[in-house]
């Protein structure tokens, strides 16, 4: 649950200030400039009235987009809350640039088991055969710290899987085609990595409009899907649930957010919560993850000796799949089954 982004913009009103503190000062001792203040405010209030009526059109506007279930062709750059707050920024306010051609990219299998679509899922099902075990890295692409990550996957040539937010993607589409290229997978993060609570309508266009820039970018339709901050509550899981997304949840975390947190920590963190059909959360993006990337070595090390083989998502899940019908195979006719109630607990998805 410390999956924090900050795309948030900075607040600054230096004009207001200034004609408070211009008030405050023995305004008597200079006639001009308070007259020269005067104009100044007039000026201010019919830009910010102006500024008002275009807040409003836009609101109005947005409500008419929210009927008729518009989603997926805007620009993001005129999101309204529908809360009434003021909504944070994308790290690029530019509407989609054209790219160019999508790299040559030979597919990667996101093909996902059916049952599991629209699903919420935290950990693979195995049976003992293999140890194997999903490394994510969430809120890339992000420019030095995705190709640190790229570079030692393809050194331990390892497979992992990359949930990406849009607006990073827009902004660092080389990296996401680099990604591809070199075989991982890729899965939907949303476009702005916002927390609170979404209508249906901008759930849509967070999560469509970054599955579609991904296959603009990449050639690849993802159907894994993960929440920022693993929230489920907030409308886009169940937007993601309804449209049968799998909602990819996590069963190991390193406590990257915490401050002042050692590499040896965050190492110690992956290797004591690992188990065959795990799925391991790390970031790539979102902020200074420097830290994740000197552990990495030695997370994946560590992993090794225990005897671990690195997989994506899709495969992991495809795995499970596998070994449950294998598990249905094997299994005497029903009336010999000694039939027992399953013990309570974390279940592998719900
Ligand atoms: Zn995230």
């Amino acid at each position: 649950m410390s999956d924090k982004t900050d795309f948030s913009p900075g607040n600054s009103y230096p004009l207001i200030v200034n004609i408070v503190r211009s008030v405050g000062e023995p305004w008597v001792a200079n006639r001009e400039r308070l007259i020269g203040w005067m104009k100044l405010s007039i000026i201010t209030l019919s830009v910010a009235a102006v500024a008002g009526t275009v807040g409003v059109t836009i609101l109005r506007l947005t409500s008419v987009a929210e009927n008729s279930q518009l989603a997926s062709q805007q620009t993001h750059s005129q999101e309204v809350n529908p809360e009434g707050g003021e909504e944070t920024a994308a790290p690029t306010a530019q509407p989609t640039q054209e790219l160019q051609q999508p790299a040559p990219v030979e597919l990667t299998s996101s093909s996902v088991p059916a049952q599991l679509e629209g699903k919420i899922v935290y950990q693979a099902k195995l049976s003992d055969k293999e140890k194997v075990i999903a490394l994510t890295f969430d809120d890339g692409p992000w420019p030095k710290q995705t190709l640190n990550v790229l570079e030692l996957l393809k050194k331990n040539n390892i497979k992992a899987t990359f949930f990406m937010v849009g607006a990073a993607l827009q902004e660092y589409p080389q990296l996401a085609q680099k990604v591809v290229a070199d075989g991982h997978e890729i899965g939907n993060h949303t476009w702005h990595h916002w927390y609170r609570h979404l209508t249906e309508a901008t759930a849509a266009r967070e999560i469509e409009d970054t599955t579609a820039l991904i296959y603009k970018t990449t050639g690849v339709r993802t159907s894994i899907f993960r929440p920022p901050g693993g929230f489920l509550h907030n409308g886009v899981a169940d937007y993601a649930k309804k449209h049968n997304y799998i909602v990819t949840m996590w069963s190991d975390e390193a406590s990257e957010f915490r401050r002042g947190v050692s590499v040896p920590t965050l190492v110690n963190d992956v290797l004591k919560n690992a188990f065959s059909g795990a799925i391991v959360l790390l970031h790539d993006g979102g902020g200074d993850h420097s830290k994740t990337i000197l552990a990495l070595p030695q997370i994946i090390d560590g992993l090794k000796q225990r005897g671990y083989r690195f997989v994506t998502v899709s495969q992991i899940l495809e795995m499970q799949d596998k070994d449950q019908k294998l598990a249905m195979e094997e299994k005497p006719p029903l009336s010999k089954v000694n039939i027992k109630k399953s013990p309570k607990g974390k279940g592998n998805y719900k």
